[in-house]
């Protein structure tokens, strides 16, 4: 996987600490690399209608035998995913409606035990170790600081008899604080919100107010796209954000999500904020949806009832 990674590299940005930079030259369109998810958790709204493993949305799904939630292709999408869902399926039986972990804490549930049956350097880490996202400690306040106990809480609340050992709460503290900070949101061609992921290579990318590429995905793979020519030795930017607000609501939005005061052109310039002004009149409620989102993850805790057919457990 990863391919079009040769074409890039892990570079230090000056201001911006790493950061990728082409090493040849892509023209608008054109791929740059794709990168695989390293965990990913299907969104619960979304359950009937798309694969819990590959996402593929379908009519002819098949249902977990066990919890009927989980809904798969085939029984090799479901044994791909039985490690992961494994660690679901018999909570969500034993415990029905008063199973609801965010889908923050269901994600970095499947981290850990990700790390646990995959220690070697996985293929979405071809630049960057998950292990080395920043968790920006030192910058939480005391709002943050509540959500991440209740996200620990929470993990061991649902999790704990299915994750032995669970790390301690020091380890949780910035793992939580890493996935807030470098997880994405995938969305379909709809931008309706599909579930939560981390692409280490494709967090390695600074932000830019105005970015030279757009992540979309293929299920559950990440692909990075130039949306205008980038020369070698560029560095590639990709925005963290909705681009649709002015400069000083996306500032403030940066501030607060990811720790940093952007400095980029069209900050400077604030050359689209008339345009932008405008545009946010026009359109319904801000904020309703984040575009092309590199987290914070989203809170998620009501399940629908499925109905369809059904597939035994693996072994
Ligand atoms: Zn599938
Ligand atoms: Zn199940
Ligand atoms: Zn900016």
């Amino acid at each position: 996987m990863n391919e079009g990674i040769e074409g890039t590299e892990r570079f230090l940005s000056p201001g911006s600490g790493r950061g990728l930079q082409a090493v040849r030259h892509f023209s608008a369109g054109e791929l740059v690399f794709a990168c695989p998810a390293y965990s990913y958790v299907l969104t619960v709204n979304e359950r009937e209608a798309h694969c819990e493993n590959c996402f593929s949305r379908r009519e002819d799904l098949f249902k977990c035998g066990k919890c009927k939630q989980a809904h798969y292709c085939n029984v090799e999408c479901q044994r791909s995913d039985w490690t992961m869902h494994k660690l679901e399926c018999v909570a969500m039986c034993a415990d029905g409606e008063n199973w609801c972990p965010s889908e923050t804490v269901r994600l970095v549930a499947r981290i850990i035990l990700k790390q646990r049956v995959t220690p070697e350097r996985d293929p979405s880490e071809r630049l960057l170790l998950l292990s080395e996202f920043e968790a920006h400690l030192d910058k939480m306040d005391s709002e943050k600081d509540e959500m991440n106990h209740a996200d620990i809480a929470a993990l061991h609340h649902f999790y704990s008899k299915h994750i032995s050992d669970i790390p301690g709460d020091q380890a949780l503290t910035e793992l939580f604080a890493q996935v807030n900070c470098n997880g994405f949101t995938i969305e379909d061609e709809e931008l309706s919100h599909l579930g939560s992921a981390v692409f280490p290579d494709v967090a390695l990318m600074n932000h830019s107010c105005s970015p030279n590429v757009i992540v979309t995905y293929k299920g559950t793979v990440a692909e990075v796209r130039a949306i205008r020519e980038i020369d070698p030795g560029d560095e590639v930017f990709n925005s963290y954000i909705d681009l649709l607000y002015p400069t000083e609501d996306r500032k403030e939005r940066l501030l607060d999500s990811y720790f940093f005061s952007c400095q980029c052109t069209e900050c400077t310039s604030k050359s689209k904020d008339k345009a932008k002004m405008e545009t946010r009149k026009l359109s319904s409620p801000p904020g309703a949806r984040e575009n092309q989102s590199h987290g914070p993850l989203r809170q998620d805790c009501d399940r629908g009832v499925q109905e369809g057919q059904t597939l035994q457990n693996p072994q």
